[in-house]
Formats: structure tokens, sequence, C-alpha cells
């Protein structure tokens, strides 16, 4: 039951094919939730429009229930400036360039509306209330297409004089290494997100090496790093291989960030943290094998705990951040 007059926000996080959404509390207990289709190629103005719908029909459960809304959060993917509460570049919303977002939807809305990179508020969420609880210094890696930071320093998200700290997918971990989605050669994203993780054994695939993921391609499946995953616990070797050098990849980033920055903890989020133990611990095994015993304490790493909904949760959380 929530308190009568309990301040609630609003939490958005957008993706190029749902909106997850929920009215959530300033402790992060989620009241209730909503998840609706973007319909990106309906353009801007339809993606808009149905997020307003979205955000009022949430505002009238909140009223039903006798809370009040605080603010709306909103997290989107890509380039964006908060300051400016513009979203810039999306990578998945064909047709969106230099949109308003936040006076678009608080005219729409009559609420004050906050956006941020939804990696940082992923990571927001995690922090305040799950895999980060606790500590002060915490990186959360977001291991999927592509690989995501969000990075809290002292108990706040560190988001750098230009809005775009955290982008730890793109730091160089091989010189002149494999071409990255960015543009640079040797990015951790071009080696160690799901996708670099299913190429790396593709490749290996093609050039005729023994596996018994060739049965599931000529089943005409897509290979996914649950497949990788679980062909090597049954034993085979070219999975075993693949899943290892992304984990050693993921430890050397580890390190380096522990390096950087002294940290508490770091969390592995994103679809590929679904492997558990099975990545969790060949990370910490090639971290206590790679790094330097100067290094003191290594990192804790942690499994994230709130999966999907920590974008929406962090979102929500956002607003009740100092500015
Ligand atoms: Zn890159």
């Amino acid at each position: 039951m929530s308190n009568s007059l309990e301040s609630l926000a609003i939490g958005l996080d957008v993706g190029g094919t749902a909106i997850k959404a929920g009215l959530v509390n300033r402790r992060g207990h989620v009241v209730s939730t909503q998840t609706i289709a973007t319909e990106a190629n309906g353009g801007v103005d339809h993606v808009i429009e149905r997020m307003i719908r979205l955000i009022r029909a949430l505002t009238n459960e909140a009223a039903a229930a006798g809370s009040r809304i605080e603010a709306v959060g909103v997290g989107m993917p890509g380039t964006l400036s908060r300051k400016k509460g513009m979203v810039i570049a999306p990578p998945n919303l064909p047709g969106w360039r230099n949109i308003p977002i936040v006076k678009w939807l608080s005219e729409g809305t009559g609420h004050r509306v906050v956006l941020d990179n939804d990696a940082n508020n992923a990571a927001l969420g995690e922090f305040i209330c799950g895999a980060g609880r606790g500590v002060q210094n915490m990186i959360m890696l977001t291991l999927g297409t592509g690989v995501g930071g969000g990075m809290i320093f002292g108990g706040r998200l560190w988001r750098g004089a230009y809005e775009n700290a955290g982008e730890i997918g793109h730091t160089i971990i091989v010189v002149g290494g494999r071409r990255c989605g960015c543009g640079q050669l040797g990015c951790l994203e071009a080696y160690a997100s799901a996708t670099a993780t299913v190429t790396r054994a593709m490749e290996r695939i093609s050039n005729g090496e023994d596996t018994c993921l060739r049965a599931e391609l000529n089943n005409g499946r897509l290979l996914t790093t649950e497949m990788i995953v679980s062909a090597a616990r049954n034993g085979d070797a070219l999975a075993r291989d693949v899943w290892e050098e992304t984990c050693r990849y993921l430890a050397v980033a580890c390190l380096n960030l522990q390096h950087t920055a002294s940290l508490e903890r770091i969390v592995l989020a994103g679809g590929m943290s679904a492997a558990g133990e099975a990545l969790r611990r060949p990370v910490l095994d090639a971290i206590d094998q790679i790094g330097s015993k100067m290094l003191g304490d290594p990192p804790d790493i942690r499994l994230a705990e709130l999966g999907n909904d920590a974008g929406f949760i962090g979102s929500a959380l956002s607003v009740f951040e100092p500015a």
C-alpha cells in the first residue's frame, strides 16, 4: 500500500522496440509498471505522443492511489544533452535528430521532466536499490549489443565535463585491433559485447573449426551468447575458447577501471549477464591471473539484480537526484 500523499516519480526507459515505464517511490520501490511498443517507424511525433499518453495514464493511476507525481525521468540511448534536454542522435530511433524532448514532454504533461542517458539511469537504479547498495564508488558495465557504462563516484553519477563520461565500451583494449561501430580500432565493445562474441565464434565456424554450434546454425538458428555459454558448459572446445576470451577482455577492462578509479564494486549488467556465475567466475579468474599484485584488493564484481527494470527505476530515481 502506498502512503497517502506519497511523492512518486514516473520513470521511462525508451528503447528502439519498447518503452518500459513505472511509478517508483524515492527508495526505488516499484508501485506499478507498464510496457508499450515504441512504434519507432511511426516517426518522432508519434512516439512522443505515445510517451505523453503513457505518462498521463501513470499520473492518473498515482492520483487514484492518493499519490502525487514529483517529476518524470526519461532514459534514452545514444548521444543526448541532459542540460539542454535534447536527444541528439539515438542509434535505434530513425529520424530523431536534435529533439527537444524535455520541452515537448513537459508541455504535453505538465510535469517537470529530466533526461539522461539510459546507461547512466540503469547504473543509478542498481546503485540505489540493486547490486550497488551500500557502496559509494561503483561502475556498471552493460553487456549487450554494445558495451555501455555508468559510473558512480562518491555516491553520485559522474557525467564528466561534457556529459559523455562512462563510454567504457569505447575504451581501447587492443591497439590497431578490430574496427568498432564508433570508427575506432580495438574498442572493448568490438571484443566483449554479445555481438562481438558471436562474431568471433562465427569467424571460427566459417573457418571450418569443429563445434556443436554448427548443428544449431544448420537448423537455421541465429547464434547467440546463450548458445555459446551452454555449448561451453557442455565441453565444446570452440565455445569454451570464445567465451573465455570474452571474459578475459572483460577482465582487462575491469582491471583498467580498478587502476583508474579504485572502485568498491563493478556490476555486470545487460543481456549477457544472464549467464550469471558462468560470466562472473571466469572474469574473476582472469583478473587473478592478469592483474598486478599492486592492485591491493581486487574489484568486487557482482551481477546486476534489477534486470530490465534497472532502466526505468533509475530514470524515476534520477528526478530525486540533486541537479
Ligand atoms: Zn568504439
